[in-house]
């Protein structure tokens, strides 16, 4: 008889130090006990600041481990890029279309949330140029 629904649980390992991580709660690591779900952890953390999100209900990561740096540039892309859309320079769905092309990418993975950081810079960087088009302040 095939067993196809237990698949054993992959491990998943830190890009930054190559340590394990293990799957622990989001509380624990937000130190917000209203926090749900889950993480992927690096064990070395917090020496090793890198975590990533799982889908909703599954054990599947969002995509690789990310550190506080990452983290971070994502944010900044992610404003950058809203701003676009936000001030009217295209609307919201002319902006991810945008983004995918300027990266050769299909639209379905234009997630800033899983760029990485060469990514975030590059966009960060094309998002400044069309910004200072529009003299939008960033
Ligand atoms: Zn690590």
């Amino acid at each position: 008889m095939k067993k196809k629904k237990t698949r054993r649980q992959q491990t998943i390992r830190c890009p930054y130090c190559g340590a394990i991580a293990d799957l622990r709660p989001a509380s624990e690591i937000y130190g917000d006990p209203n926090a749900e779900g889950v993480l992927f952890v690096c064990r070395n953390y917090p020496g090793c600041k890198s975590y990533v999100h799982v889908y909703p209900g599954t054990n599947r990561p969002m995509g690789p481990l990310a550190n506080g740096d990452l983290r971070h540039l994502r944010i900044v892309a992610h404003r950058k890029f809203d701003l676009i859309w936000q001030k009217g320079v295209m609307s919201r769905q002319q902006a991810y279309r945008w983004m995918a092309d300027f990266f050769c990418i299909p639209l379905r993975e234009a997630h800033i949330g899983q760029f990485s950081e060469y990514r975030c810079q590059e966009l960060i960087r094309k998002c400044d140029v069309v910004l200072q088009k529009n003299r939008i302040a960033s």
